[in-house]
């Protein structure tokens, strides 16, 4: 049989990457999702670099799906003529108002950098602390008016245009779709993006809007809420209900609650995730060092270790393949490391999911006859792609998901559950013909040889009804 793996891999496209040379090395090395940070893409470039992606991916015969990560409602300070280097003590003032005086000094001297949030100075308390650029800059707020913040600087660093700021535990007041995510999703949607991950979901509410505006848009892209504030945090039951799939977005939440308990966020969201069976995503800082680093340290393969352990459906690299100098050493990195923990973790199912149709049941005993027949797997017939979800989540360990499926979307969103192998194929109208089909496709390709029982889910006519079945079939 081939070798295979259950955890997926999704790799961040930036200037080290988005060359066809490049990206067509990063699908032979494994990569099954390609993500767009919308936080550095314009429209153009997405329908430059997602027509590449699929023309490269056609030329190899290899397939990826392409998720696009939208900007959201982020607050950020301002352009700045020339990076502003701030001591400890030092006082800077910000403001929000467009109109208000622009120079770049108050004219006691101190440095002025404009802010695009209006609401800031309402929204935060006197001596509470603004972070900045991801974390690295801590200011004490010392005073405030309608439209300005004076700042004391606690942590020296230089300050840049257009840094991102965060305010752990406020209530941000701005929409969960911003006039810059509409122009992008309708870019991506254009493009033919398969996901779209929505930055700083804080509701269940969000995902919702999001949800209509991809059907007024007659796109069939799948929702990845991204969880990476306190909000976030506390809402992710809702969320995840409402929600196709889940990201850990690691870099904000780990600047937006407190460090030292990330690991058990990430644990709960996990958890959470599969009690409702819906696909999760460790993001951010898996590799970090290997953006300068052809090796990673060893704290980074123990995180990737416990991502795999607690049983994540993907992995998720950010600078390491954007801008970094070892794109494709990171994905290698994370095939060893996924090669070595897989066959080590406990062969249970997940037995948090709660299945709440008879169907889903079904495929519970799919996956327990499948794992007790040893080499084996488990063949779907799927075309909204729901069954093949389902089982991904129950995490048959040792048995891959072989799901077919008729439709070109379907077979794109089927690349990021765990354990699925998705196969575009046409139906034939004859139930048996499909099946038999499907079977010559997997041993064409060498993931079965004669001999070999195989669980087969698929629908069948009976008296005018259809009828859901689960066989066992000896491959010819
Ligand atoms: C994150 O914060 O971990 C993340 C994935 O989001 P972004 O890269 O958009 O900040």
């Amino acid at each position: 049989m081939q070798d295979y793996r259950h955890t997926k891999i999704i790799a961040t496209i930036g200037p080290a990457t988005q060359s066809p040379e490049k990206l067509a090395a990063l699908i032979e090395a494994g990569v099954d999702v390609m993500r767009l940070n919308m936080a550095h893409g314009t429209p153009e470039w997405v329908l430059e670099i997602v027509a590449r992606i699929r023309s490269v991916s056609k030329s190899i015969h290899r397939h990826v799906a392409v998720m696009m990560d939208v900007k959201g409602p982020e607050i950020r300070t301002g352009a700045v003529d020339d990076p502003i280097e701030l001591k400890a003590g030092d006082e800077l003032v910000l403001f929000t108002d467009e109109c208000s005086n622009q120079s770049a000094l108050e004219s006691d001297g101190t440095p002025r950098v404009s802010v695009n949030y209006p609401g800031l100075p309402g929204a935060i308390d006197l001596d509470s602390t603004i972070l900045v650029d991801s974390g690295l800059l801590h200011w004490h707020v010392l005073a405030k008016d309608a439209t300005t913040i004076r700042c004391r600087v606690i942590t020296p660093g230089v300050l840049e245009s257009r840094r991102h700021i965060n305010l752990p535990g406020i209530q941000v007041n701005l929409p969960a779709i911003t006039d810059k995510d509409k122009t992008d999703l309708i870019a991506g949607i254009e493009a033919g993006i398969d996901f779209v991950a929505l930055s700083f979901v804080r509701q269940a509410e969000d995902v919702e809007t999001l949800r209509e505006f991809l059907d007024q848009h007659d796109s069939h892209a799948r929702i990845i809420s991204k969880i990476e504030d306190q909000a976030g945090v506390r809402n992710m039951e809702a969320i995840i209900r409402q929600s196709d799939a889940i990201m850990v977005a690691r870099g904000d939440l780990g600047i937006e609650i407190d460090y030292h308990r990330l690991p058990l966020v990430q644990t709960e969201l996990i958890r959470a995730c599969q009690v409702e069976g819906k696909p999760v995503i460790i993001a951010t800082h898996l590799l970090e060092s290997m953006i300068h680093s052809p090796v990673p340290t060893r704290a980074e393969v123990s995180d990737v270790c416990n991502a795999i352990r607690e049983q994540a459906d993907a992995v998720m690299l950010s600078g390491e393949t954007t801008t970094g100098k070892y794109p494709l050493e990171s994905v290698g990195v994370l095939q060893n490391i996924i090669g070595s923990i897989e066959p080590t973790v406990s062969r249970q199912l997940n037995s948090k999911i709660v299945l709440r149709e008879p169907k889903s049941k079904m495929l519970r005993s799919s996956a327990i006859l499948a794992q007790e027949l040893g080499e084996s797997g488990i063949v779907v017939f799927t075309r909204s792609g729901f069954l093949a979800y389902v089982l991904g989540a129950l995490r048959p360990r040792g048995v891959p998901i072989f799901a077919f499926t008729d439709i070109e979307h379907t077979f794109h969103h089927l690349l990021l559950p765990w354990g699925v192998e998705p196969f575009l194929m046409d139906f034939s109208e004859d139930h048996d013909e499909t099946i038999s089909n499907a079977l010559e496709i997997l041993k064409e390709k060498g993931w079965c040889k004669p001999g070999m029982w195989l669980g087969v889910i698929t629908n069948a006519l009976a008296d005018e009804k259809i009828v859901d079945t689960l066989q066992l079939r000896e491959v010819q």
